[in-house]
């Protein structure tokens, strides 16, 4: 994945001009920590684990990016998803860097008890180059609210009170209201805003999803509120489809009490990689990296695909798609709207002040489609996909503000300044 995110960044390098020394300089990680976690088992064994915490680039703020715990995190893993986090954060304008981290652990194979000791032991050894002006890390695969509680806890052991440390906390420790819901949230305004340029709304489109875990199961309860229809939808048991909608409420329950979308009766079972080839106008997958690939693009039948997930795409699927006229609504646009409202978070958190629901939602949509349409925007203008539109003004950004702390204002061409 790494290969796909730099592989974007070079294609909107070359459109901005930029020489090498620039280019190694935005794309190599500020700092890469592995630490060896060794803990005590419930059974007085000891576990062994690395856990890693990449930190890519700080010249907009602070860095921010999630915690995975997963057998296969690694620092690779860990360098690709940070850098992303950089562009991320730079397309929606909000002041942070990008990091990201995790440990190579199964939490499925673990009891609570030794996931709050390697989570603990983990924050002993990275303390020092985590805090709220420096890495605020938030929860990803595997890990939640409950273990950014304990983080919290740890940390400010040594520091004292520190609840901008991380963010994706518990509402009653100083989480933010809408955090659960954000990204799913921000998924739905940059589709409403993207329909609005062909006259349409969510209630004249059919939508295929991928994943209905948060994010997919938050996207497809608003979009459905909103009147859009959801004909397909998968998980990791497999697909589900209705070409008369989904009763996407009914589902929600079924799910609460099942733990999985198979079997649901208001709908006919499929294969889980069928949804991804469903007759939908619009497909969002929402589940995991390299959902489609070469093998499978030229099947898609969708004209508009948002990424929820992180990296669904592969860069060969994604110019495929591209060359078709699908548009393809970039992830570091498309899931932003959860690192947005963890930015809400920690301002709540540092100014010791707490948001209603209602703020969250309305400054969350302001920031979604004001970031859509410039992206939009420039992509109509430079002619360009809305992938590379994304990186240019991600790359913009912090290139400028590279140079304004650094002496390598004479690396930014032109192109980069205006
Ligand atoms: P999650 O663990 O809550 O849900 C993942 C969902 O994907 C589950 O429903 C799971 O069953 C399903 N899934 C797994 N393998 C699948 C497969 N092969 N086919 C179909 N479905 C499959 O995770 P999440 O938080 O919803 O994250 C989903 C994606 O969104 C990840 O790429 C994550 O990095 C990205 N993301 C999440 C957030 C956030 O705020 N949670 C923010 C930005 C990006």
């Amino acid at each position: 994945m790494l290969d796909t995110v730099s592989f974007f960044f070079n294609r909107a390098a070359d459109h901005l001009g930029l020489d090498d020394r620039l280019r190694t300089i935005l794309l190599t990680p500020k700092r890469s920590v592995r630490v060896e976690i060794v803990t005590e088992s419930d059974d007085g064994e000891f576990h062994h684990h690395l856990g890693y915490r990449v930190q890519h680039n700080s010249a907009r703020g602070p860095m921010k990016g999630g915690l995975r715990y997963h057998p296969s995190m690694d620092e690779d893993h860990a360098s690709s998803l940070a850098s992303l986090m950089t562009w991320k954060t730079a397309v929606v304008d909000i002041p942070y860097g990008g990091a990201k981290g995790g440990i190579n652990c199964d939490p499925s194979k673990l009891s609570e008890a030794e996931l709050y000791r390697i989570t603990t032991t983990f924050v002993g050894l990275i303390k020092e180059v985590i805090g709220p002006t420096i890495d605020i890390p938030a929860p990803d695969v595997n890990t939640n609210a409950q273990v950014m509680g304990w983080i919290m806890d740890e940390y400010s052991k040594y520091y004292g009170f520190s609840p901008g440390v991380v963010t994706g906390k518990p509402v009653d420790l100083f989480g933010s209201l809408g955090r659960d819901e954000a990204t799913g949230r921000g998924v739905m305004y940059v589709l409403q805003e993207c329909l609005h340029e062909s006259q349409r709304k969510l209630a004249d489109v059919t939508i295929a999803i991928q994943g209905f875990g948060n994010v997919g199961s938050h996207a497809a309860r608003l979009i459905a509120a909103q009147g859009g229809k959801i004909v397909a939808v998968s998980d990791v048991s497999g697909g589900i489809a209705n070409d008369e909608g989904i009763d996407i409420p009914a589902l929600l329950t079924w799910v609460k009490e099942e733990g999985v979308v198979q079997g649901f009766p208001g709908a006919v079972a499929i294969e889980g990689h069928e949804v991804l080839t469903y007759k939908a106008e619009v497909l969002i997958p929402a589940a995991m990296e390299e959902a489609i690939t070469a093998a499978n693009a030229n099947n898609v039948q969708a004209s508009i695909i948002v990424e929820a997930a992180n990296g669904p795409l592969t860069a060969q699927a994604h110019d495929i798609l591209v060359d078709k006229g699908v548009t393809v609504i970039p992830d570091i646009l498309a899931n932003a709207g959860g690192v947005t409202v963890s930015y809400f978070e920690w301002t709540q958190n540092i100014q010791q002040f707490k948001w209603e629901e209602s703020r969250v939602v309305e400054e969350l949509d302001k920031v979604m489609r004001k970031a859509y349409r410039a992206v939009a925007e420039l992509a109509r203008q430079d002619q360009l996909d809305m992938r590379t539109a994304a990186f240019v003004i991600a790359i913009k950004r912090v290139a400028r503000a590279s140079a304004s702390r650094r002496s390598i204002a004479h690396l930014l061409p032109p192109s980069v300044l205006d």
